[in-house]
């Protein structure tokens, strides 16, 4: 049966961006349907930020667990159980894709259960139902990526495998050196398993502020993650349950070694653009040199009325961007905001490693390479958080404030610490308004408390 629905919005893929930009067009008056081949929710609710951070949190309490002796508690026989935290983190999920669905119903946005295939430019199939609408917005995410090329690497899971695992692995291979690596490296280890991270180079999230990737590396060590530097997985075998991970340098400072007896493998080595059997040649727009879809700033694709935004469009692959990005677009579709667009200048993201990591601006090496290193004043501190002052375990706080002279503009503010990823989204907002050093000092100190030093570094 071919049925022919006259819309205004067709959303193809109910993740972030697309639910985002479907239920505000629909709120703004325009007729929207959404086509999602999976769960609602998409990366972020079923594999993604939210069953991570659950899982960070789990971890958390084995963290804090270690403390309790030094706060006088007695704590005796503790253990952990993976399948109750998986069981009680699946239904959350299976709850909230409950929620997204209500939604759309109460926001009355059709929602279409398929996969969307584009058949023309404007025209999508999904099932027998052909559909077409003045406006298509194509949101259809990430997909992990397994290195194609490497013998046995099927043999290993990606963080889609993860939150399947019906237990703790014994011992865990983790490949890259990305957020998703260095977050469930986390986890893992804390947790009790045995983890290697395998990286190419000397150290973890490179392209974020050296104090950042330098502090990861020493708190990544401390908390028992063994590190493979400069190299990669040249093979992978199994025998029985249990898989040999066979190691190969990336670079001359790389060895070669094996690591027997993992019980997991698990790869982290960053994720493609997701257009599985899209049709996507049918729209006759064009891929960036990355494989992600071309956009302009207003996520407009090269094809008139046709848009992508979220991580298809491969710039900063985060929730709320993909959401921010896809409500402006519906204000500027269906409210007449021609210039309605998405900022994607000073963005603040945290890491859910252990500690946090927060940051929002340039990282030093970009600050000194677009303004010069003579218009910078940096501000540094590092100490221990005083939860740590009757602890046995330790771990460090490091903070950095970039500014750009003369009027110390703050362009760039980076934390790894305890609780760090609750303290930054004022001081996104500060940054966003263009706030100073002398604006970050008049704002009296919270106390006791870490980010008080943000307000008093000298
Ligand atoms: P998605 O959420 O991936 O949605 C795309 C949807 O399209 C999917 O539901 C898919 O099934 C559907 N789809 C694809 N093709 C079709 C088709 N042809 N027909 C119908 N449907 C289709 N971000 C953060 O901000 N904070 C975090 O803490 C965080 N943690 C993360 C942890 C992990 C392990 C991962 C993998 C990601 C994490 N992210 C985090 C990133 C975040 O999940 C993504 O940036 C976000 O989900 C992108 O949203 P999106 O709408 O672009 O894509
Ligand atoms: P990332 O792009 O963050 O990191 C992948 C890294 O893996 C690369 O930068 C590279 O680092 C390394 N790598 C690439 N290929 C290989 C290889 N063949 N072998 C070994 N290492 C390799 O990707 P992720 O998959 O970790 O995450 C994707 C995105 O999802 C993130 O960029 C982020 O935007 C989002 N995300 C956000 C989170 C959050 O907000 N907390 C959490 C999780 C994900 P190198 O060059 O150093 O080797």
């Amino acid at each position: 049966m071919a049925s022919k629905a006259a819309l205004d919005l067709l959303v193809i893929g109910g993740g972030s961006g697309g639910l985002g930009c479907a239920r505000r067009a629909s709120q703004l008056g325009a007729k929207v349907a959404i086509v999602e081949h999976g769960r609602l929710g998409g990366t972020c609710v079923n594999v993604g930020c939210v069953p991570k951070k659950v899982m960070w949190y789990t971890a958390q309490h084995s963290e804090f667990l270690h403390d309790h002796a030094d706060y006088g508690f007695t704590v005796s026989d503790w253990k952990f159980n993976w399948p109750t935290i998986k069981k009680s983190r699946d239904e959350y999920v299976k709850r909230l894709n409950g929620i997204y669905f209500n939604n759309l119903e109460k926001d009355n946005v059709e929602y279409i259960s398929g996969h969307a295939q584009f058949t023309g430019p404007s025209e999508v199939k999904v099932g027998d139902r052909t559909l077409t609408a003045k406006h298509i917005l194509i949101a259809t995410g990430t997909k992990p990526m397994i290195p194609p090329n490497t013998p046995g690497s099927e043999l290993g899971i990606t963080s889609d495998g993860f939150f399947e695992l019906e237990d703790l692995p014994k011992k865990t291979v983790v490949v890259g050196s990305g957020y998703i690596a260095v977050e469930l490296a986390g986890i893992l280890s804390t947790l009790g398993s045995d983890v290697t991270l395998v990286i190419r180079y000397n150290k973890v999230i490179r392209s974020f502020d050296a104090m950042l990737s330098d502090s990861l590396m020493e708190e990544l060590k401390n908390s028992g993650v063994k590190i493979a530097h400069f190299s990669q997985v040249g093979s992978v075998s199994k025998t029985g349950e249990e898989l040999t991970v066979s190691l190969v340098p990336h670079t001359d400072a790389g060895k070669a070694q094996d690591i027997t007896n993992v019980s997991t493998l698990l790869w982290a080595v960053g994720r493609n653009a997701n257009m599985v059997d899209l049709g996507f040649d049918k729209t006759g727009a064009t891929l960036d040199r990355r494989g992600f879809i071309q956009v302009d700033d207003f996520q407009n694709t090269t094809v008139k009325n046709l848009y992508a935004l979220g991580d298809i469009a491969g710039n900063k692959l985060l929730t709320p961007v993909a959401i921010a990005a896809g409500r402006k677009l519906a204000h500027r579709l269906f409210e007449n905001k021609p210039n309605s667009k998405l900022d994607y200048s000073n963005i603040p993201t945290v890491v859910f490693s252990h500690p946090t990591i927060g940051t929002v601006g340039l990282s030093e090496a970009e600050a000194e390479k677009m303004y010069g290193k003579d218009k910078l004043k940096i501000y540094k501190s590092s100490f221990t958080s005083m939860y740590h002052a009757v602890t046995t375990r330790k771990t460090k706080t490091a903070m950095k404030l970039i500014t750009l002279l003369p009027e110390e503009k703050v362009i760039g503010l980076h934390v790894i610490g305890l609780g760090c990823d609750e303290m930054l989204q004022g001081f996104g907002v500060a940054i966003k308004m263009g706030a100073t050093k002398a604006d970050f000092d008049s704002c009296v100190a919270i106390h006791p408390t870490s980010s008080e030093e943000f307000v008093t570094l000298r």
